[in-house]
């Protein structure tokens, strides 16, 4: 099998499923809230867990909150900093190549009165900063909405560009950042990165599936999305699940461990595959600067669907657009804001990479492809 899926999700580390073993012994399966000493015992495993992802994040663990997922992390930020900050302003600033789970919190505000400002972006993904600016300069914004790196094309966001822009014009507008698909791949230093709320997500970093992360800077103010026990500090009631909030921990460590390493791997089979498929007339989308986990492409004569079930006839697995919206059948939105032309757009797949592929994977990948034009170019 060859998994060019990574953005989509990812499959768990043996050092994961070793953690999910360990974490099944009846010491740590108290409930932390319980007063007795297997309680005690979790409650204190689980405040090292998240003293320890804070560490690995660059932030305070007061500032970590366990989620389920990062659209549940997505939602608790954005849709609770709007509604506990009614006085910070009326104006949200985002893009409309965000994901889903931004998107849909975004349409959301809108329908309760908000005025939500969707930048335009270059061709290259990054948003329009002079429009930035215009929008920053005109009503009061409580809160800009950013991707730092896109799912679907690897395009990297000019953060430092965005913050100084923010800094000058509207230094109390708040930045929410989806960091989902850069952690592990790219530096995240959350202090450093002056963000106000981030979100993570483990599964894209062969952690398990249910688990996230909320970054809430401290003195940043929001409703909590899910209430009741008031379990980590009110923010995220619901009895906490050890086990989810350690392999993230574990799945964290090991990517950052292994980081360097995997990027230059990530580089080679990119940049291999860039050039062989380029010299078939396939159209490289993502652009020439973006995270090389991310290849998107688009090939000649083959919409995206069948080329997808092409490639698995050879147990290699691609997405078309995101994972979440593909069984829509939808042509990229991601793609067409970016100025891709719907011809184009129809036939583009999503190659993703992790530190476990190779470029031998790579290579089979351009044999399949010339074996798919050989065999079912006539038949398209
Ligand atoms: N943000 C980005 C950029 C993503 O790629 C994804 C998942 O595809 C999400 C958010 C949502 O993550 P989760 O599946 O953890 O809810």
């Amino acid at each position: 099998m060859i998994y060019f899926d990574n953005s989509a999700t990812t499959f768990p580390s043996d050092r994961v499923r070793e953690a999910v073993n360990n974490m099944m012994k009846d010491e740590f399966s108290g409930n932390p809230g319980s007063l007795h000493k297997l309680g005690v015992a979790a409650d204190k495993a689980y405040n090292d867990t998240r003293i320890s992802v804070a560490g690995l994040l660059g932030a305070s663990d007061s500032e970590i909150i366990f989620t389920s997922c990062a659209t549940e992390s997505a939602n608790t930020a954005i849709r609770g900093y709007m509604s506990r900050n009614k006085r910070a302003g009326n104006r949200i600033i985002s893009t409309r190549t965000e994901h889903k789970a931004s998107l849909e919190c975004l349409s959301l505000l809108e329908k309760s009165g908000y005025d939500v400002v969707y930048l335009p972006v270059e061709k290259d993904g990054k948003p329009v900063l002079s429009e930035l600016e215009k929008a920053l300069s005109g009503e009061k914004t409580a809160l800009l909405c950013f991707t730092l790196v896109n799912n679907e094309t690897g395009s990297i966001l000019p953060l430092e560009e965005i913050i100084s822009v923010r800094n000058k014009i509207s230094p109390d507008t708040k930045i929410y950042l989806d960091a989902v698909q850069a952690l592990g791949k790219m530096p995240v230093d959350l202090h450093k990165m002056n963000v106000d709320m981030c979100s993570f997500s483990g599964h894209k970093i062969h952690s398990l599936k249910g688990t996230g992360v909320l970054y809430l800077k401290n003195g940043t103010r929001i409703d909590p999305l899910i209430l009741g026990g008031g379990q980590q500090g009110n923010m995220r009631s619901g009895t906490q699940s050890l086990l989810l909030a350690k392999v993230f921990e574990v799945a964290l460590e090991e990517a950052l461990e292994t980081m360097d390493a995997s990027h230059k791997n990530a580089e080679e089979i990119n940049g291999y595959l860039r050039k062989e498929l380029e010299a078939r007339n396939a159209k490289i989308l993502s652009p020439d600067d973006a995270l090389p986990y991310v290849l998107n492409v688009s090939f000649d004569g083959f919409e995206s669907e069948t080329m997808l079930h092409c490639l698995e006839i050879y147990d290699i697995f691609v997405s078309t657009v995101s994972a979440c919206s593909s069984k829509a059948k939808k042509v990229s939105y991601v793609l067409l804001e970016s100025g891709v032309d719907r011809k184009t757009a129809a036939n583009a797949v999503r190659l993703s990479f992790s530190r476990y592929n190779t470029m031998e994977e790579a290579q089979d990948f351009i044999k399949a492809v010339d074996d798919i034009y050989d065999r079912y170019a006539v038949l398209r």
